[in-house]
């Protein structure tokens, strides 16, 4: 059976818990091939959430992190406190979603808030050697020149649905970050240049459930569900076969997200 990941969804939000039913569904999707699917948080609330869920679905990689549409004022002590806690008292976790967003959010007076909320979560990251999940959009520049100030290794980096320069583009795959490549390729997108540069060892495969999908006229939600129709279309560009396929991104989701680690312990 096809075994794949979906490495971004945000499981816990709750317009995409009104709309899927999450022991029905991961039961849909766990007998589909689904492995493994990060449940990225984008708040303090969603982080506690994602980390319930993942005590009831092994297949839940929870995700824990502020998104930068939500780094609204200065980050207080206790807010910080509180994820520090959840950091020392959990291992097996990924850090997002957290990134710059200066495409979607206009106010420049927040641009200062979202870098310290990056540069928070950035600093557990290096300290804990965990892997991140980040969000750059109309920030790519900034996201790259903040990266460079730690020391985190490659594998630890992945960036979340680039769609910036190309200039931007060839710098992150000279660094040798992981790039989770999106339904927008089926689409029609730009995102495709992404998946047409960068090489096979340094793909993931991701949902953003619950974001919605055009796909030949079709409104499409997206969810782990949709992560097939990715991978036909990955096997189509790529000119490769999906064993082959199949096998790379299992052993890259197992790098990003450091499984074999946690298996073995
Ligand atoms: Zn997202």
């Amino acid at each position: 059976m096809m075994k794949f990941h979906d490495a971004h969804c945000h499981l816990a939000n709750k317009d995409f818990l009104k709309e899927f039913d999450i022991a029905n569904s991961m039961e849909e999707w766990s007998g589909s091939g689904l492995e493994y699917v990060i449940g990225v948080s984008t708040k303090l609330s969603e982080t506690l959430k994602i980390l319930e869920m993942s005590r009831s679905f092994e297949e839940i990689i929870p995700g824990v992190g502020i998104h930068p549409w939500k780094a609204k004022r200065k980050m207080d002590e206790e807010l910080k406190e509180e994820f520090l806690q959840i950091v020392k008292n959990y291992k097996e976790i990924v850090i997002g979603e957290i990134g710059l967003d200066h495409h979607f959010i206009k106010k420049e007076e927040r641009y200062l808030y979202q870098k310290e909320h990056f540069n928070f979560f950035l600093h557990i990251a290096e300290k804990n050697n965990l892997p991140v999940n980040i969000h750059l959009k109309g920030a790519e520049k900034e996201t790259s020149e903040i990266l460079t100030s730690y020391k985190i290794p490659s594998e630890n980096i992945l960036i979340h649905w680039y769609s910036g320069p190309k200039n931007v583009l060839r710098q992150f795959i000279e660094r040798d970050y992981f790039f989770s490549i999106n339904p927008s390729i089926l689409t029609g997108s730009t995102h495709i240049e992404v998946l047409k540069n960068v090489s096979l060892n340094r793909i993931l495969t991701e949902s953003d459930g619950n974001v919605k999908y055009t796909i030949d006229d079709i409104r499409v939600s997206g969810s782990p569900g949709i992560i097939p129709k990715v991978i036909s279309k990955i096997v189509e560009i790529k000119n490769i076969q999906t064993d082959e396929l199949l096998r790379i991104l299992q052993e890259n989701i197992r790098l990003y997200a450091k499984l074999k680690a946690i298996k073995n312990e």
